[in-house]
């Protein structure tokens, strides 16, 4: 059971989870739980950090942030035994749950349960303070903001746990924003891939590496409330939904730009020219379209970062210039992209036309395209967004009756 910051933002919350472990320790399950700071903490702590000095030793970093953990998972421990469950709890270094040394943002590399799972045959519960971990240094790591996921669905597969559930302030992964879809559905079930796609595109329910982790090792997860009794979302292997949607959802990511250069020689190692400096100084890039001029001599490319890296980009293209020799350069922080995302797509032509007819029926004008196996995106001006995402909702009929 992992619990996020808003289930556990006050005594009384966190009596409330306790409660809810106590009933599952209870049906005769062994449970190891695995918490978050108060909501509000971390970024406390972060900020903290930021002001003691300009340049911080990361692994000092580390030793602050994770502290809102500690707390967390004493208090849950402390209100178990209080209601006659015996628990305790477990920091990083004390499973210990090992990370490489990438401080701020440290991968797993091994999780011993032996003393976990011990400690079960004598009916103790485990509650283990997410987000932290220890490096071969012994010194104190965390897993990037949101790791706690990550911390749960590790321990979830290093002990062989039947399923993982995350308890959130949202009772499962939807449709699309509920906040701009009114009519956005709750999905009973989802596979990892989609779940992936949703994550990594702004449904920000779970920490992206954790689905990662989850799809790897193949840990059920199920995503549910602590404010309600509902059933949740599974997120699954694809062999368990015998009913594939063709589209289960629509997603949208405001975290995009689009960067256009014209009159770029059309020539052997025009894209590399672009692309390296641009990788160079960090900056990922995510759609990326090329169009010959009639000439056959120039070429057009279009392409998109993330907003942040959007200043860093185009000073990284102006410096090249003189190297690259393109005509113009054209930046616009306005765009966002929209995706329809579904395993069934794999085996359905036309999903990307109902895509582009829907949109153009309402005027949208599509910028940029790109396709994977499970899903189309399209880049167009960000007033749209709302329209957009609506509309196609409405159009793969997955709109709530
Ligand atoms: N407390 C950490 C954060 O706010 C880890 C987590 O909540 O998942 O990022
Ligand atoms: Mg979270």
């Amino acid at each position: 059971m992992k619990f996020g910051g808003t289930s556990l933002a006050d005594l009384d919350l966190i009596r409330e989870t306790a409660r809810r472990v106590k009933a599952e320790a209870e049906a005769g399950h062994e449970v190891a739980v695995v918490v978050s700071a108060m909501s509000g903490v971390t970024n406390r702590l972060v900020d903290y950090v930021d002001r003691a000095a300009k340049l911080f030793d990361l692994r000092e970093y580390d030793v602050v942030v994770s502290a809102g953990e500690q707390i967390t998972s004493g208090l849950l421990a402390v209100m178990l035994q209080d209601m006659g469950v015996p628990a305790r709890s477990w920091l990083g270094w004390q499973i210990p749950l090992l990370t490489d040394e990438a401080h701020g943002n440290a991968r797993i590399e091994n999780v011993d349960t032996s003393e976990i799972v011990r400690r079960f045959s004598e009916g103790q519960v485990a509650v283990v303070a997410g987000f932290q971990g220890v490096d071969v240094q012994g010194r104190v790591t965390t897993l990037g903001r949101g790791g706690t996921d990550t911390s749960a669905v590790a321990l979830a597969a290093a002990l062989g746990a039947r399923r993982c559930d995350i308890y959130t302030d949202v009772d499962g992964v939807y449709t699309s924003d509920p906040r701009i879809v009114a009519k956005a559905r709750k999905l009973d079930k989802v596979t990892y891939e989609e779940m992936l796609e949703m994550a990594s595109l702004g449904a920000k329910v779970l920490q992206t590496r954790s689905v990662e982790l989850a799809m790897k090792h193949r840990v059920r997860l199920r995503v549910c409330s602590s404010f309600d009794d509902s059933a949740g979302t599974l997120v699954v292997d694809e062999d368990e939904i015998v009913e594939k949607a063709i589209v289960s959802g629509i997603a949208y990511s405001r975290d995009e730009a689009k960067v256009t250069l014209i009159n770029v020689p059309d020539q052997p190692g025009t894209a590399a020219g672009i692309f390296g400096p641009l990788a160079d100084a960090g900056i990922n890039v995510d759609m990326i379209v090329q169009n010959a001029a009639v000439d056959e001599k120039t070429t057009g490319m279009t392409f998109t970062v993330r907003k942040t890296d959007l200043d860093r980009a185009v000073k990284v293209l102006e410096r090249a210039q003189p190297d690259l020799g393109y005509g113009e350069l054209s930046a616009d922080p306005n765009v966002v992209k929209v995706s329809v995302i579904g395993v069934g797509m794999r085996s359905h032509a036309g999903v990307a036309q109902s895509m582009f007819k829907t949109l153009s029926e309402k005027g949208i004008n599509i910028q940029v395209i790109s396709t994977s196996e499970i899903k189309v995106s399209v880049l167009v001006a960000e007033e749209y967004t709302e329209l957009a995402v609506r509309s196609l909702h409405t159009a793969y009929g997955l709109d709530a009756d």
